[in-house]
């Protein structure tokens, strides 16, 4: 079997499943084996039963003393048990609504079950929903492990994403592993320097790992791969981009001072400094290609104004693309005030909203694509709905990228390369690219992550920032913070409610424990406040109406699983509380704190852990209000893999977010640079160039 065989031509896959495989987008054996589990259950401690606790984990070896199956009428649930012994005693296992076991199950059958040991009321402890293996003959327990995938070992759990679920999964990859032969992408000059395992075994130990080290490995190997491949694409991209022409805008002393004097308020040396690097990146003829960081506050689109307008007072058109369609309404908002002074028009595309305002006149409308063609709008504020085909420009010559992290690696890459598709019909020319991004990312890590971009970071909060006071909450203290929240909201202040993060594996459920949060919250605890509720499964429509509503004070708490974009300023918001706090990264908790504090009145934040205990981690974010200084200590905490994580949403997989040293970053980029500097198309690489071709090709808008 290749990489490349096709799923649909295995035929130990039944053709019911085939069919669940043709609509998860699988198409062939190579598909399958790289998509990577998310997680794994750790079943590898075996004991015997009499020494069974209540909580553990663990797997058991027995023999089935009987199995029956119950029907309960009045909750019409199926209900299977087993005894089943060993030489030191008896155990039940119950499933429930699962007729699997029935299936396979016999009295006299050897088997292992895996799984969390409960316990009843009286005590006797029993497995609830374990896993089960059979071991076909008592006597062959290697061989036996040899073949598990859900007992005893440390067992994958996929994603849902796919819609297939774990158990099919695990069968069917644990049986095309063996035969399959995979092609070695990475030189082995590579390999051996940077001490790597091969893919053969990386792939197998990934989704099957024989111990915790060996999936260490594989995870290192799989990480230095990606990173290699997108280190790759990033300086050849960086190449070309090099190679293309730019319009030029020469500074233009007093239109620009005229702008910064009618600013409500003074730039800060930080403001100062990026601004005139994007000024002096303008005056090039080749493409600026520059990531604008600053933490949540620091005033990034002041910056971004600037260049806004050194661009449009030359008579070219800018783009500004917001991930979602509350950020691009509040840039517009924004922005307008900004520049209708100077009567410019100002322009609004996203799904649901088409406008266009010059001076006081407002125009809604359908037409918004034709006038942008025309060149009649100077700056268009919009959503992915600006990169689709019918969205021509007359003459654009800077494209905006706000919370650039929102659009994953590839989705970036693949703007650079083609924002000249946002076509400038007359000329040749490629339009200047600037990205903004509010997670603090420390420089080191800035580099080898986005390896071909120029940096500039604002390090500086303007004046008069206030201190959010900071907290964490142990269990006993969760009344009185809601009584303080109560108080706050007695004095006219609105509250945010962060729901904790859960796996992508789990996503449905975080939308059902953000309902079960917010209906607990309203039943027993704020029941005369008033409450709503967003996550990422409302239509965006709904979740700009409930945002909009927040905004108006319509309601007093809202209820936000992390998902929800709630970039959104809200000045009146003065608590910012966050269940499950341990389960972020600190500088994505810093992120949340950012939304309070942006008004007049002192603010506060919150966090719970959902163990009630405090943290070291955790007490870093009450010393420090920093955003650099928590993501520095963030990454020597738990290294680079989580900032890959949110520095790529929706492409980082396991192998990628676990990257647990900066070292094997940065040596992807060392030699990445080292293998372009003497073959710059990889000729010699036909497999390399194949797989960066393809992290090419899969570029696109999702
Ligand atoms: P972010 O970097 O998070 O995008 P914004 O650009 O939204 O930050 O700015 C945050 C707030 O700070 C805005 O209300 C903005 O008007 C204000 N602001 C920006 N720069 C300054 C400054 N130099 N002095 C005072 N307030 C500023
Ligand atoms: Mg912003």
């Amino acid at each position: 079997m290749l990489p490349s065989t096709l799923l649909s031509e295995i035929d130990f896959i039944l053709p019911q499943w085939q069919k669940k495989i043709a609509s998860s987008g699988l198409k062939t054996v190579g598909d399958l084996l790289f998509f990577f589990p998310s997680r794994y259950e750790d079943f590898s401690q075996f004991k015997k039963i009499a020494d069974l606790s209540e909580g553990e984990i663990v797997t058991v070896e027995a023999v089935i003393e009987k199995i029956t199956t119950q029907k309960t009428f009045r909750k019409r649930m199926l209900i299977t048990e087993a005894t089943v012994f060993d030489e030191t005693g008896k155990i039940t296992a119950l499933w429930f609504n699962f007729s699997a076991p029935l299936k396979f199950l016999q009295a006299g059958r050897a088997l292992r079950l895996s799984g969390k040991v409960s316990a009843k009321k009286n005590g006797t402890l029993f497995f609830q929903h374990p896993n089960f293996e059979l071991i076909s003959s008592w006597e062959k327990k290697l061989d036996s492990q040899e073949k598990a995938v859900s007992t005893g070992r440390l067992s994958p759990v996929y994603s849902e994403s796919k819609k297939l679920p774990t158990f099919f999964l695990r069968r069917i990859i644990k049986k095309i592993l063996p035969l399959f032969q995979p092609e070695e992408i990475i030189p082995q000059a590579i390999l051996d320097s940077q001490k790597l395992i091969g893919l053969s075994d990386a792939l197998s130990w990934i989704h099957f790992p024989p111990t915790p080290e060996k999936l260490e490995l594989a995870k290192k190997r799989l990480g230095f791969e990606k990173m290699f491949l997108v280190q790759l694409n990033a300086l050849q991209i960086k190449k070309t981009w090099e190679k293309r022409s730019a319009v030029t805008f020469p500074f233009q002393k007093n239109p620009l001072q005229d702008f910064i004097q009618k600013l409500p308020f003074q730039l800060t040396a930080a403001q100062k400094k990026t601004a005139w690097q994007i000024i002096r990146d303008l005056e090039k003829n080749r493409p600026m290609n520059r990531l604008l960081e600053g933490d949540v506050g620091s005033g990034k689109t002041v910056v971004a104004a600037l260049a806004i307008f050194s661009v449009i007072n030359n008579h070219h058109q800018v783009a500004l693309l917001a991930p979602t369609e509350i950020l691009a309404l509040q840039h517009y908002e924004n922005l307008k005030k900004l520049l209708l002074p100077f009567s410019f028009s100002v322009g609004l595309l996203t799904a649901s909203q088409k406008i266009i305002q010059k001076n006081s006149q407002i125009q809604i409308s359908q037409k918004i694509p034709q006038a942008i063609k025309k060149g009649a709008v100077d700056l268009v504020v919009g959503t992915h709905a600006l990169l689709q085909k019918n969205v021509l420009f007359k003459n654009l010559a800077l494209v905006i990228i706000d919370e650039q992290h929102r659009f994953g690696v590839s989705q970036r890459a693949f703007l650079q390369q083609k924002t000249s598709s946002m076509k400038d019909g007359q000329t040749e020319t490629t339009p200047h690219l600037l990205t903004m991004t509010a997670t603090p990312i420390p420089r080191t890590l800035s580099l080898a992550i986005f390896g071909n971009l120029d940096l500039s970071i604002i390090d500086e909060y303007p004046k008069g920032r206030q201190e959010i006071v900071t907290r964490v909450i142990s269990s006993e203290e969760r009344n009185s913070v809601y009584s303080f929240i109560k108080n706050e909201i007695k004095k006219g202040r609105q509250i945010f409610i962060i729901c904790p993060l859960v796996e992508e594996s789990e996503k449905i459920d975080q939308v059902k424990s953000v309902m079960a949060e917010f209906s607990r919250l309203k039943k027993e605890v704020f029941l005369t406040e008033r409450l709503d509720l967003i996550h990422g499964k409302m239509k965006s429509k709904d979740k700009e109406t409930v945002m909009r509503d927040f905004q108006e004070k319509k309601f007093d708490i809202l209820v936000s699983t992390s998902v929800v974009e709630v970039g959104i300023d809200i000045p009146n918001a003065t608590v910012m509380l966050i269940e499950g706090a341990e389960r972020f990264g600190l500088s994505q908790l810093h992120q949340f704190r950012g939304r309070v504090g942006r008004g007049k009145d002192q603010s506060y934040c919150f966090l719970f852990s959902t163990s009630g205990k405090t943290t070291a981690r955790l007490k870093i974010m009450e010393a420090s209000q920093d955003g650099f200084r928590i993501a520095e200590k963030d990454l020597s905490l738990r290294g680079p893999g989580q900032f890959m994580g949110q520095a790529q949403s929706g492409t980082a997989d396991i192998a990628m977010e676990s990257l647990s040293d900066l070292k094997t970053l940065q040596s992807a980029r060392l030699e990445a640079q080292r293998i372009l500097a003497f073959d710059p198309e990889l000729e010699k690489f036909p497999l390399l160039k194949k797989e960066v071709q393809k992290l090419k090709i899969n570029m696109h808008w999702e």
